[in-house]
This record gives structure tokens, C-alpha cells and sequence, in this order.
């Protein structure tokens, strides 16, 4: 599978300061910040620092530290957004996943009881 990036994707321009952003987390491998059209209480994106097409992407051509800090981010995003009681994490990847930014993001919803989502 041939993942093509293409860098002028706004989760590129957030990560160079092109476009500003209400981080909620930020280290060597990953950002964190808040989703601009927020579906629930909590709703925060997780990115990587490299350019990742998509979950399958990442999982594959990303480091073991670029996953592990990407991994290390996301507890910190729960830890700091007190998500204690749960929350949904989301992939969205490619057409049929109905991703609409081409740079790998995790939603991380929560803050509020969801309800079930079935395919
Ligand atoms: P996707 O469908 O690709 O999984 O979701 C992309 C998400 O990025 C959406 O939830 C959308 O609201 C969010 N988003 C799109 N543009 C921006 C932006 O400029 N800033 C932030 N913070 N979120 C954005």
C-alpha cells in the first residue's frame, strides 16, 4: 500500500504555527488539542509529529518511539481531561472510515455517557 502525505492538510499547517490551535498537550512526538466542532464534552484530537496518512499508516511505517510517544500522549490527554469514567476512541481512516483530514488522528470523546455506536 502506497500512502501518499500531502502536507498542506490543515493538521500540517497546525503543526508548523500555520493555523492556530487550543493544544491541550504537546511533546517531541505528538499534539494534542481541542476539536474545533467538539460532539461532545470532551473532544480532543491526537496526532503524531510525523507525516502519517492514516492509522494503518502510522502502524506501520512510524517508529517504535514515534508510536510509544504517540501512545504516551493519549494517556496524558486522559489524564488531564479527568476522562475517568470512559471514553470513545476513534480512528477515521480513508474513504470507507470517512476521514476527512489525511494526517492520522485519534478522537478522544468523552466527559458525558455516549451512546452506543453500532457499524
Ligand atoms: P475526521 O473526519 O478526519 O476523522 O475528522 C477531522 C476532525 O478535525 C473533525 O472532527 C473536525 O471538526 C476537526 N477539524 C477540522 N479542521 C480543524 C481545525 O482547523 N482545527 C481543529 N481544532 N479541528 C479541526
Amino acid at each position: 500500500m502506497q500512502f501518499d502525505y500531502d502536507d498542506q492538510n490543515i493538521f500540517a499547517k497546525i503543526l508548523r504555527g500555520e493555523i492556530p490551535n487550543s493544544t491541550v498537550f504537546e511533546s517531541e512526538h505528538a499534539l494534542a488539542f481541542h476539536d474545533i466542532q467538539p460532539q461532545a464534552q470532551v473532544h480532543v484530537l491526537v496526532i503524531p509529529k510525523g507525516p502519517y496518512v492514516s492509522l494503518d499508516h502510522f502502524a506501520r511505517d512510524a517508529s517504535a518511539e514515534e508510536q510509544a510517544g504517540f501512545m504516551a500522549a493519549v494517556a496524558e490527554v486522559c489524564r488531564i481531561t479527568g476522562v475517568v469514567d470512559g471514553f470513545r476512541a476513534i480512528a477515521n481512516t480513508r474513504t470507507h472510515g470517512v476521514q476527512d483530514v489525511p494526517h492520522f488522528h485519534l478522537h478522544i470523546i468523552g466527559g458525558q455517557q455516549l451512546g452506543r455506536m453500532l457499524p
